[in-house]
């Protein structure tokens, strides 16, 4: 995006595997889909609430050559499809397809800087976006999520399964 929102508002920063969809390990195909309770609620909520619904992801399965990015985005509008049977949707994607072990030579990277734990993607996104981060938050499920939301100076919440609506709206407002 070149020009970004003129009103900033705060986000709330979402990895995807384990938090909104079920993490089956490298799941790509829309058909494996299969969404965290209260997850699609929680997108649903967050929308009504103000925040920009922004989701960033580690793909190093893309590097790995195991999937494409074309097959990210076909994944990510079978996300969007369903929300939107809920009026829910999510602003932004950001993906992050580099590994240092990436088979596939563009994404071969030592240590990029959007790879989580780095911040690069929510630092990017907040860039793009005129994201009040003071507002702002992250839910991940690993270590590597909450280090990349403090480097980026955002609380990061670690969701270790459960209901992701009530997990969300226990911790609201900040
Ligand atoms: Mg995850």
């Amino acid at each position: 995006m070149t020009n970004p929102p003129s009103t900033s508002r705060p986000a709330a920063f979402l990895d995807r595997d384990g938090v909104l969809n079920v993490d089956h390990n490298y799941v790509h195909r829309p058909e494996d889909l299969e969404w965290v309770p209260g997850a699609r609620r929680a997108v649903a909520r967050l929308n009504e609430q103000g925040f920009l619904v922004i989701v960033v992801t580690n793909q190093s399965g893309v590097g790995r050559g195991y999937y494409t990015e074309a097959d990210v985005d076909r994944f990510h509008a079978r996300l969007q499809a369903d929300l939107a049977e809920d009026g829910a949707h999510i602003d932004a994607f950001y993906i992050c397809p580099f590994h240092r072990d990436a088979t596939v030579e563009r994404y071969r990277h030592p240590d990029h800087p959007d790879r989580k734990p780095n911040p690069g993607m929510i630092l990017r996104a907040a860039a793009d976006w005129n994201v009040d981060l003071a507002g702002s938050f992250m839910v991940g499920d690993k270590n590597s999520d909450i280090e990349a939301a403090r480097a980026a100076g955002v609380p990061g919440w670690l969701f270790e399964g459960g209901d992701l609506d009530a997990f969300i709206a226990a911790r609201l407002p900040l």
